[in-house]
């Protein structure tokens, strides 16, 4: 691996012309950067804040079949997201790990036994479900064995299927580094301001500004892609396209409580009151529950969960689960997430379709919005054929089928699971427990052994915090973070799955990056706040949204 620079490849960027310019650093963004680049386009990727630092480190962190999606008919979908599901696998089996799913059949739920059965094994079959992996139906007495917590006196048996836990912000950035690998120039903190035309009125570059010191660059390219997620219709407006068919955003609300607070075997999908379905979803020493589904239109820098969202999935989780008293002070984090849904009249934000559509304006400019984690691979296919066909230049298939990422090296899922035995046998040494192989395992697969290399040339007495710090030289090498808040969110998930860490070693890692880039009093009090409000936003929950005006935003795209 190639250590990144990001003044090299600021450098590398400015003033030069590209076959495609993708704005957006996020799972669709990256997915595109990949696809392009294995393709022989010559690609540049740029976001305005830390990739995946929109929807793409807030969901719900599966890659899934679309079960959901057979109670709207969406047959197609569910065939495309499930044999993707197996393909996203294969390319990254540490990240994107088997995990097995119950859902209670309760009375009067949304789904009865008959139609869990059926449900199922439609879904098995149109999402190519093979072996083990395959439908089970439980009787009421094996399901309670399978999950004592659920309540008893509603359930009437189960369905336990395959599902797919990832964590999205770690994809995302796996995408890019495979897509810098080959060529692509991706780079975080670097915003769009405005597009720059041709004399006959079609696209032609775009003005940058780097969000790091200030500097504004300007990046021509034959095709320009909008990957920007919740952001999609800001920049179509400012290419005066915005027509037609508009965004519509809905929020989604996850919470964490520590694992022992909700001590679930395994991850459960499970009806609540008002009809919905939630999920709640175990993982190292928490217990994550999500999500809500409501219209959003405050600022889309900054979703928040309300309290009135942490009382709906605590209420939710009680009518199903009645033995665990989780009051708001049980909740050590949470997130809140934008999905980039496309309106359709009439229909609420349960009922909008996950399908994602792609624009084209006269001006040249491509946007692609709506879809799935899941299905990144199929939007970043469907876009580069577009552009492939425009350019008249670069493979006409995608290869991302068979570009396994970085620390994949697994022949199959065994290989990962004897790979952290391995690495617990070797943290152990260090006083660490098998808690931690777990965790270097599904973050960084077999680059978890860079990671301990790492560790070994440190001179730290606590081998957490060697750890740690050994992760974060890895992130500054390899990974282009850049602040204290992107190596806490997005590059090792520690602020929603282990916030007690990051309060332990807030100083330390703070001190690191002021050593590591010659930070000033400013600098540093400036990140400081920026981790210490992210702490606080994610551990404490107004009764409404976060009102910033407009004027404060540091964005000449403006929100519409
Ligand atoms: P984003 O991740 O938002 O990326 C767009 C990026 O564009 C942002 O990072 C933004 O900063 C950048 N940008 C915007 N404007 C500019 C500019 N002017 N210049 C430069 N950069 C710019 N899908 C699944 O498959 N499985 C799930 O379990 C799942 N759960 C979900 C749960 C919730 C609550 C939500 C909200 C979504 C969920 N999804 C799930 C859907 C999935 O998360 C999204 O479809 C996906 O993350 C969208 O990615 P994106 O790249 O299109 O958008």
């Amino acid at each position: 691996m190639q250590a990144l620079q990001r003044d090299e490849l600021l450098r590398q960027m400015a003033d030069k012309t590209f076959d495609l310019l993708i704005i957006g650093g996020g799972i669709t963004g990256a997915g595109i950067a990949l696809d392009a680049a294995s393709r022989g386009l010559s690609v540049a990727l740029v976001e305005k804040n830390d990739f995946a630092s929109g929807t793409s480190s807030r969901s719900t962190k599966l890659i899934h079949g679309g079960l959901r999606y057979l109670k709207q008919y969406e047959f197609q979908l569910v065939r495309e997201v499930g044999s993707e599901r197996a393909i996203v696998h294969k390319l990254a089996p540490h990240l994107v790990v088997p995990r097995k799913m119950l859902l209670p059949i309760i009375k009067d739920g949304n789904y009865g036994k008959n139609l869990t059965s059926l449900g199922l094994w439609v879904y098995d079959v149109l999402a190519g479900v093979k072996g083990d992996d395959r439908r089970v139906i439980l009787s009421k007495e094996k399901t309670l064995l399978q999950e004592p917590l659920l309540r008893e006196d509603i359930l009437e048996g189960g369905g336990y299927y395959a599902e797919y836990r990832t964590d999205d912000a770690r994809l995302t950035v796996e995408l890019m580094k495979k897509a810098l690998s080959l060529g692509a120039i991706c780079l975080n903190y670097t915003r769009v301001k405005d597009f720059v035309y041709n004399a006959d009125q079609t696209i032609q570059g775009a003005l940058l500004q780097d969000e790091i010191d200030g500097n504004p660059i300007m990046v021509t390219a034959s095709c320009i892609v909008n990957a920007a997620g919740p952001w999609v219709d800001e920049l179509r407006k400012a290419d005066g396209s915005l027509q037609g068919k508009r965004l519509h955003l809905t929020k989604g609300v996850h919470i964490v409580v520590p694992r022992d607070r909700f001590p679930i075997r395994q991850a459960v999908y499970f009806d609540v009151p008002d009809g919905r379905m939630i999920f709640a979803i175990p993982r190292g020493k928490i217990t994550y529950i999500g999500t809500t589904d409501t219209d959003y239109t405050g600022i889309k820098e900054k979703p928040r969960t309300l309290q009135k969202d942490v009382d709906y999935l605590l209420q939710g989780l009680t009518y199903v689960f009645p033995g665990i008293a989780l009051t708001s002070s049980d909740v050590v984090s949470s997130w809140a997430g934008l999905r980039p849904l496309i309106h359709q009249d009439g229909k609420s934000a349960s009922e909008l379709s996950r399908k994602d559509e792609v624009f084209i304006s006269s001006t040249g400019l491509i946007s692609i919005a709506g879809g799935k984690l899941t299905g990144y691979r199929k939007m970043a296919e469907k876009v580069c054929n577009l552009v492939v066909n425009k350019l008249g230049k670069g493979k006409k298939r995608s290869i991302t089928k068979n570009l396994p990422l970085a620390g994949s090296d697994f022949s199959a899922y065994g290989g990962v699971e004897a790979y952290e035995r391995q690495l617990a046998k070797r943290l152990k040494d260090w006083g660490l427990d098998a808690y931690f192989a777990e965790y270097i395992t599904h973050n960084y697969g077999t680059q978890g052994d860079t990671i301990i290399g790492l560790m070994e040339q440190r001179e730290e007495q606590d081998p957490s915090l060697r750890l740690l710090l050994a992760e974060l030289d890895f992130a500054i090498k390899w990974e282009l973070v850049q602040k204290p808040v992107d190596f806490f969110i997005r590059r090792t998930g520690l602020i929603y799955f282990d916030i007690d860490r990051v309060r332990a070693y807030r100083s330390a890692i703070l001190d690191a990056f002021s050593k590591k880039w010659n930070w000033g009093t400013l600098q540093l009090d400036q990140a400081q706040k920026e981790l210490d409000d992210v702490l606080l936003e994610a551990s404490e929950f107004p009764l409404t949204e976060t009102v910033v005006h407009p004027s404060t935003l540091d964005s000449t795209l403006q929100p519409s």
